[in-house]
């Protein structure tokens, strides 16, 4: 458990340097002898490992406000034009985004930093660091989602902090997640179906390097282990199955819940399944269980075919992962018709054993069946269409 506490920076160093660190500038007075002191104070309780000091030949820019607290972007002096340019956007509207649907922001100030010591970003809280390379001039979408990123953590690991590194997903799945929430809420939902397929594609990848990885792990001994690429990507798509399991609705109110009892404090993985569970009214454990203590991934292998004597759609569907229990969740089948774009039937089927048969009536042969067509469900899958089977014959 961190204890979370107030901080203080009092640097002196050579007056052609800038000095960034947590909270609010207190003081800045320059020597005689060509130092300056420079006095950051951060006054909201924060993590020690989100502290940051920062001191290089900064250009520093007033960028805007949001509720009061200034935003600002400090970029090495040679940077100027093109990395005010790069940070001028999508910080503020971030902000009101994730104060709008989660909670407010904690802090007195967000400033985007330039800096050495990451190659991606880095949530120090107030003071975000991203890597040297992070100035294109260009506003790259690669960039733009690591700033979304970093912002989500203010609220997400920051503001409300994981209990321990076995926890981390609280912090990276849901930065992950957030960041799809806003590109979904900004730039629509083409781009957030886009961003959780590649999502799910790095799961999978990740997963055949190591097949049993547990998303609320117990690896304290092995640091390695902690952040691996899963906590990211699979924590993401574990709150998008709760979101489609709770309904809209209720997710944002689960979130809401949980943001504001452990605001500025610490939780565990049962303290956000307990807010959601309270807000959504169901029973969530054998949700938990699969999904986040558990490790392995559905695996689906199955056909459909059409038989125009019965006119039904027979399909078949089959868990045949080697690693992990079997999952229990449900499954959308999209059956589509000719000439349409969207699946006239959407049929919700139950996958919780090894094997099943469904029948579903049909009034004319489709074209297509597919499993779950609006990007609802993590799974790998083998399905296609198989000829009917010769029933006359004999
Ligand atoms: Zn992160």
């Amino acid at each position: 458990m961190y204890e979370k506490a107030t901080c203080e920076f009092v640097v002196r160093a050579p007056d052609h340097y800038q000095v960034v660190s947590n909270g609010l500038l207190r003081e800045e007075t320059d020597y005689d002898d060509g130092t300056r002191l420079t006095h950051w104070k951060q006054s909201v309780p924060i993590s020690p490992w989100l502290y940051v000091l920062g001191v290089a030949r900064f250009a520093v820019q007033q960028v805007d406000d949001f509720d009061s607290k200034p935003i600002q972007t400090w970029v090495y002096a040679q940077d100027r034009e093109a990395g005010f340019y790069d940070f001028a956007v999508p910080t503020k509207q971030v902000m009101e985004f994730y104060s709008e649907y989660v909670g407010p922001f904690s802090y007195e100030k967000l400033a985007n930093v330039t800096s050495p010591a990451t190659g991606g970003g880095m949530e120090a809280a107030t003071a975000i660091m991203y890597g040297e390379n992070s100035v294109t001039g260009e506003r790259s979408e690669r960039w733009r989602n690591v700033i979304i990123h970093e912002i989500a953590h203010q609220w997400f690991g920051n503001a409300v902090t994981e209990a321990d590194w076995d926890d981390v997903w609280l912090s990276e799945g849901f930065a992950t997640y957030f960041t799809q929430l806003f590109i979904e809420h900004a730039y629509g939902r083409d781009e957030f179906v886009d961003g959780m397929k590649s999502a799910a594609d790095r799961v999978f990848s990740q997963y055949e390097d190591d097949p049993a990885y547990r998303i609320v792990h117990d690896n304290l001994d092995d640091m390695r282990r902690v952040t691996s690429g899963a906590t990211y990507q699979k924590g993401a798509w574990i709150l998008h199955m709760l979101r489609k399991r709770m309904g809209d609705e209720a997710f944002w109110g689960g979130i809401r819940g949980y943001y504001a009892t452990h605001f500025n404090q610490s939780a565990t993985t049962d303290d956000f399944i307990k807010a959601m569970e309270v807000a959504s009214g169901l029973d969530l454990e054998m949700f938990a269980e699969q999904w986040l203590y558990d490790g392995g991934n559905p695996h689906l292998s199955g056909w459909w075919e059409y038989d125009p004597a019965s006119r039904t759609v027979n399909l078949e569907i089959n868990q045949v992962q080697q690693v992990g229990g079997l999952f229990d969740f449900p499954l959308e089948v999209g059956i589509y018709f000719e000439g349409e774009r969207r699946p006239r039937l959407i049929e919700i089927i139950s996958v919780t054993n090894r094997f099943h048969r469904f029948v579903v009536p049909v009034n004319e042969e489709p074209v297509d069946v597919r499993l779950d067509p609006d990007t609802w469900a993590l799974f790998q899958a083998d399905f296609g269409r198989r000829e009917l089977e010769q029933q006359l014959s004999n």
